[in-house]
């Protein structure tokens, strides 16, 4: 039956029950996003106030102490606990990922854009999550942005990306067609390598890609790259030139296209690593 209301017009369709559970459901999905954040606690300033004007319902279990200075008080004391130690919080990767999975590529990068969950963002100019193709065959993973990367907010964009373009397009295909990312969303400071702390807080951001993109084949662009994604403390030498499996998918590591910018002698073998791509990727899909 449809309730009406006083002056007979259809009350809303949603029953507050249904209402309900949906808001629910979006404010779990919100705080578990923040929890990846690092972010524990919520200064009741920032809750939006209850439409009523009786106070006894508006502030059922108010304590007695909350005049405004009392909760100023509160409220430094919840920021800087946020800002020193909770959003620096180790989340374990296994903790973090639930929930990631139920964010679309979009929500995910709007998550990381605000990502505190490790040193690396109070040096950052920009989080450069991912760009290109989001239903891309071909993945590329590097290790992180570099100085061009963090100013432009784009994936491989500076010399070494110029010539990932590069090596794209001898294998017939255009930089717009890949999906290219990092296994470190920030940059480390003076494009130091990443501590394994870093790595291990950015990794599920790189796992949910993963998983959404659903690439045929990714090519790990480095040391960082292929031993994170292949669990290995093994060399780049040793792991280039043949394929591996990450979740079910095909993993061609290689060199990364800043190491080939020093030693040039080097690009033969990326050649041939990616040749052994282009012929993978030529085989039909099962
Ligand atoms: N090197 C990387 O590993 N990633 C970039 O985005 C740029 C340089």
């Amino acid at each position: 039956m449809t309730e009406l209301s006083k002056d007979h017009t259809p009350a809303p369709v949603l029953l507050p029950h249904d209402e309900l559970r949906m808001l629910t459901g979006q404010l779990r999905t919100l705080l578990d996003a923040l929890h990846v954040w690092g972010v524990q606690l919520v200064p009741s300033e920032q809750l939006p106030e209850p439409s009523t004007s009786d106070p006894s319902i508006a502030h059922p279990s108010h304590p007695p102490e909350s005049s405004p200075a009392h909760r100023g008080a509160d409220r430094s004391r919840i920021q800087s606990v946020t800002s020193q130690e909770v959003q620096e919080t180790l989340l374990p990767s296994h903790q973090a990922l639930d929930p990631l999975e139920r964010l679309s590529l979009a929500e995910l990068e709007t998550v990381a854009q605000q990502c505190t969950a490790c040193r690396l963002h109070r040096g950052r100019t920009q989080v450069v999550f991912g760009v290109g193709n989001a239903q891309a065959e071909l993945m590329f993973v590097g290790e992180a942005p570099g100085r061009d990367e963090d100013l432009q907010g784009e994936a491989f964009v500076g010399r070494a990306g110029q010539l990932l373009t590069r090596i794209i397009e001898a294998i017939g295909m255009k930089r717009q067609d890949v999906y290219i990312t990092n296994v470190i969303k920030c940059r480390p400071p003076n494009n130091r390598n990443p501590e394994a702390d870093e790595i291990s807080r950015c990794e599920p951001y790189l796992i949910r890609q993963i998983a959404l993109v659903k690439p045929r084949l990714i090519v790990a662009l480095g040391t960082f790259a292929a031993q994170t994604l292949l669990k290995t403390k093994l060399p780049i030498s040793q792991l280039r030139g043949r394929f591996h499996t990450y979740q079910g998918v095909r993993v061609m590591p290689t060199f990364h296209p800043a190491f080939l910018l020093r030693n040039p002698e080097r690009k033969r073998a990326v050649w041939e690593d990616m040749q052994a791509v282009q012929r993978e990727l030529r085989q039909p899909s099962i």
